[in-house]
């Protein structure tokens, strides 16, 4: 494997917390020379944001080793909806920030109706109000996309925040309609991985610990997908299971010198 995709959410860290290992298996690849790219599926965060979060807790990364969904938003809009679109986002400032740098223009919230698409993400302020818009704009006839479905967010001491995915099956179920998932395992973010690494998925792995997002979106593309299973169980679906990130490193250390 010349390279390596890592899920950043319960596999490099949760939450503040670098996950234990993880430090050692990014500077043991780095050491051999293989190519690394950090593809989460955030829904809140652009890449310079994640590389700043990275950097932080004392792992090194350029922003353009990092990816998420935000990345593509604006391109996903372009060819799902058409340039210059008139979007009602829900979800934090920088879902708002992608929209609008990919020249689509912003809907305010009691505007819904003027929305061509709604995008929805991860909102700590998200409430009644905004779920009605959002839902009335899809029952519209208004494009429907989400960063990722993703129920949670894994978070310090084995806990979880409600996910994206939690928020958008509420304005999926109000509004009778699927959305499109901009992010994992949708291939478009892992082909962008994989181009910036100038690398085929036959020489790359997914490290990850969602089967859904992940390790599916792995296997849909032909990388090699690496489940990360701290709590253990089978699922199946990827190449290779780890129960830690420490396991990870002696196999990597065992088998690639
Ligand atoms: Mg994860």
């Amino acid at each position: 494997m010349r390279g390596f995709i890592f899920d950043l959410d319960g596999c490099v860290w949760t939450g503040d917390v670098l996950m234990p290992g993880a430090a050692d298996v990014l500077a043991l690849l780095r050491g051999q020379g293989r190519a690394l790219t950090f593809l989460t599926n955030n829904s809140r965060a652009r890449a310079a944001t994640m590389q700043a979060k990275l950097e932080r807790l004392g792992i090194q990364a350029v922003v353009n080793e990092v990816l998420t969904p935000l990345e593509i938003l604006g391109r996903v809009l372009d060819t799902h909806v058409g340039p210059a679109s008139r979007v009602l986002a829900i979800g934090g400032p920088e879902l708002e920030g992608a929209v609008v740098d990919g020249s689509h223009s912003l809907v305010p919230m009691d505007r819904y109706r003027e929305a061509q698409a709604v995008v929805v993400g991860n909102d700590f302020d998200f409430s009644y109000e905004r779920l009605t818009a959002a839902s009335r704009a899809v029952a519209g006839g208004a494009a429907f996309l989400t960063p990722n479905l993703d129920p949670r967010l894994p978070v310090e001491g084995d806990d979880f925040l409600p996910g994206c995915g939690a928020i958008v099956e509420a304005v999926a179920a109000a509004a009778g309609v699927r959305p499109l998932v901009v992010g994992k395992p949708e291939p478009p973010l892992f082909e962008l991985a994989l181009a910036r690494m100038g690398l085929t998925a036959e020489d790359a792995a997914m490290v990850g610990d969602s089967v859904n997002s992940d390790i599916r979106g792995a296997r849909r593309v032909g990388l090699t997908a690496v489940f990360l299973a701290p709590k253990g169980g089978l699922d199946g679906v990827a190449h290779y299971m780890v129960k830690s990130m420490s396991q990870l490193r002696r196999l990597l250390e065992t088998y690639t010198r």
